[in-house]
């Protein structure tokens, strides 16, 4: 620091004051006065868990995004294992995915006793690349499982186009991307099965939850099995038929996804609209900032999609800083601004490694951007200061460290 530098400058990290008094996390729900009535008459009903607020949730969820059928889960990644289930994936199968995602995506693969074959990312979105996913096909690939990085859709014409020249089934991850929209269509109506999740820091919660959407009636049926011990009724229907017969036809789970979630997700799901539209006004205050910081580089986006920006993920142009990512992120945290990463390239965790001898270098454009990555703050309930507190905190450490 110089002599002449103002108080305001001296950045949390070396004893300056603050950005922020309090700490802004990356992500965080937001629960409304409906919110808690509909849970709470739930609460009051006949029906906890397989009851009518599932149905209810499943035929929403499919109409706001298009699609036929919406089979809910206990959490997006029981939603994964359903969705790798019912395409069938089995011991001997790859399915192609991208390493930079939440482990779940590749775990999901693992679950049914195939091989998750890892793809690189394009540079300027972090979304597979169709040419690397193509070049890593097999006579034993069997599904494609693209995720939609950040909120980006991933590029589905391509990705579909493939899939269909070699007998794939499509799974795609939009846990980061309910409401995208890729060629005017909505992400959830496209791929063979789509997938989302609604843990507390996405679109919309359920506290735990995730869908399925596909417009294949087998799928659906093998999904709400799956989710129900492999079983081929549920309790509802078998009251209301007054049967007890039932019959387990496949080797499932218990991923249901309660009454009082799907209350709860209901009530979410009419504020989706609102939601995005707070997301994509925080996403251009950011990126018309950003565009003018040398050294900090904005999220890209093709011109065919609209994104859900689930993340804000900026990368670093190191040349132009003397600091690494570990520095600059460490600083913004003492701003108090919740910065994160995401995400540890699945490759380069400890499991992986050991089980199929990654060593790092085997996906350069991810793992280059993993060195340079940080996602800063991103939820609706986010208000014009916080997005300015963030831009501020940004402006600040990356002055002080430029080069
Ligand atoms: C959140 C998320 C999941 C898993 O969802 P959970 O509901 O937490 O199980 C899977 N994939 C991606 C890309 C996610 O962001």
């Amino acid at each position: 620091m110089s002599a002449t530098s103002t108080a305001s400058q001296i950045l949390a990290i070396d004893g300056g004051p603050p950005v922020r008094e309090t700490l802004l996390p990356y992500g965080r729900q937001s629960i409304d006065e409906e919110d808690i009535q509909a849970v709470v008459e739930t609460l009051r009903s006949a029906w906890l868990t397989t009851g009518p607020k599932v149905a209810q949730f499943e035929e929403a969820f499919a109409a706001r995004v298009g699609a036929t059928y919406a089979v809910s889960f206990s959490s997006g990644t029981a939603a994964l294992h359903g969705a790798t289930f019912a395409a069938g994936l089995k011991s001997g199968d790859e399915a192609i995915t991208s390493p930079l995602t939440f482990a779940a995506t590749a775990n999901c693969a693992l679950y049914q006793g195939a091989r998750p074959v890892f793809a690189d990312v394009c540079e300027d979105t972090l979304i597979l690349d169709p040419d690397q996913a193509s070049a890593k096909i097999t006579s034993r690939t069997r599904a494609i499982l693209p995720i939609d990085y950040a909120g980006h859709p991933v590029n589905l014409d391509s990705i579909l186009e493939i899939a269909r020249r070699h007998g794939l089934i499509v799974i795609e991850d939009a846990c980061h991307a309910l409401g995208a929209k890729y060629r005017k269509h909505s992400v959830g109506s496209i791929a063979d099965m789509t997938v989302f999740s609604f843990h507390p820091v996405k679109h919309i919660t359920t506290c735990e939850g995730g869908m399925v959407t596909t417009d294949n009636a087998d799928y659906a049926e093998a999904l709400r099995r799956f989710r129900n011990h492999g079983i081929s009724s549920d309790a509802r229907q078998r009251q209301s038929a007054g049967q007890w017969h039932y019959e387990m036809v496949a080797l499932g789970f218990n991923y249901r996804l309660p009454d009082i979630a799907c209350a709860l997700g209901l009530s979410q799901l009419r504020r989706l609209d609102g939601n995005l539209a707070r997301r994509r006004a925080i996403a251009a205050r950011y990126t018309a900032a950003f565009r003018e910081m040398p050294g900090i580089i904005p999220p890209g986006v093709r011109p065919e999609v609209s994104p859900a920006w689930h993340l804000y993920p900026i990368r670093l142009d190191l040349a132009k800083l003397s600091a690494d990512r570990g520095e600059v992120f460490r600083a913004l945290r003492a701003e108090n601004i919740g910065v994160n990463v995401h995400y540890i390239p699945v490759h380069l965790h400890p499991y992986y490694r050991d089980r199929f001898g990654y060593k790092g270098g085997e996906f350069p454009v991810a793992e280059n951007a993993y060195e340079r990555l940080i996602s800063l703050p991103m939820f609706h309930g986010m208000t014009d200061q916080d997005a300015n507190d963030v831009i501020a905190a940004v402006s600040k450490v990356r002055l002080a460290f430029a080069r």
